[in-house]
């Protein structure tokens, strides 16, 4: 079997419940039985068994994109700190929000961990958060800090933003419940926009029918089941992970979908460039803004739908 050279998994298994009640979103305090959150970390290790058979010579990465928050849960925390250590994972990275206690964390290879933290406000404090944060700054892990751009949130993002070192990345989410209407007025995308400079990529989705995207080829979505496709989004099966050859389950092919609306996707779409400018931080979400890549944030973002 070939190595691939480079591949992430985006892994979504079971898991379907948080801890926190945001208004936003359809996992908000909802509860999993004992038989469901069972099944959820048998298909977590069935997983983290296969990535530590594959050979020391692999340079894999794993990114966790939960339904729902994970790092509650002690089957995802000991799944980070095992993969850490492992030599042919490069990276091990989570969209969470934060709300775990930390210490955990020591036990990782800090070095390859990646935290996409999303910080909810009224769901916890800002200072509850930040001390979380300052344990990641502490240990030197690579990690972005997200807000959803939520009118009613301005003010706590521009308190965020005063409250992070200039060094972490705070990105935004654009938020447009009502999509017949504009998400923004200009004076609130100039606001976000001077929070994120990378939050105009945010905003809208993209035309991508035929487009070249990395999604597939540099990148595979794995279902709890095994199942794989080449991202979250396109629901065509490419096969099982535990019962075909990796180099059979992964394409190079033009997307197949009309749009593409997510970051964790359209960062995949070549034309897009984002791949480069995000680098080893692509899966977290850490972006360091550089003079040299400046330009990126001003440029005419190609193909909006
Ligand atoms: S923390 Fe994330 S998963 Fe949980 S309710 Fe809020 S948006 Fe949903
Ligand atoms: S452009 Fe988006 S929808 Fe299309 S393959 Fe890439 S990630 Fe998937």
């Amino acid at each position: 079997m070939l190595a691939p050279k480079t591949l992430s998994f985006l892994y979504r298994g079971a898991l379907a419940s948080c801890n926190y009640g945001c208004s936003y979103c359809p996992f908000a305090k909802r509860h999993e039985n004992y038989a469901a959150l069972e099944k959820d970390r048998q298909q977590l290790a069935r997983f983290v068994d296969w990535l530590e058979n594959r050979p020391a010579t692999d340079r894999l990465s794993v990114f966790f994109t939960p339904w729902g928050e994970a790092l509650v849960h002690k089957a995802y925390r000991q799944a980070m700190i095992q993969l850490s250590h492992q030599p042919q994972i490069q990276k091990v990275a989570i969209q969470t929000n934060l709300s775990c206690h930390m210490a955990w964390i020591k036990a990782a290879n800090t070095t390859k961990i990646g935290i996409w933290a999303t910080y909810h406000p009224g769901e916890t404090s800002l200072e509850a958060f930040l001390e979380r944060c300052a344990v990641l700054r502490d240990l030197a892990i690579s990690h972005s800090v997200g807000m959803v751009g939520k009118v009613a949130f301005f003010p706590d993002i521009q308190k965020m933003r005063q409250a992070l070192p200039a060094e972490t990345y705070l990105w935004i989410n654009a938020y447009q419940p009502d999509k017949t209407k504009p998400a923004y007025r200009e004076d609130e995308i100039a606001f976000l926009t001077e929070i994120d400079p990378l939050f105009p990529y945010n905003l809208g989705s993209y035309a991508c029918l035929g487009a070249r995207c990395g999604a597939g080829a540099r990148s595979l979505s794995i279902a709890g089941d095994g199942t794989v496709q080449r991202c979250h989004f396109v629901k065509q099966r490419l096969g099982n992970l535990y019962e075909e050859p990796l180099d059979s389950l992964m394409e190079e092919a033009p997307c197949p979908a009309a749009q593409c609306h997510c970051h964790i996707g359209y960062v995949y779409l070549e034309r897009l460039e984002l791949e480069a400018l995000y680098g080893e931080g692509l899966l977290e979400r850490n972006y360091h803004l550089t003079p040299a890549q400046a330009h990126f944030s001003q440029k005419e973002i190609p193909g909006r739908a």
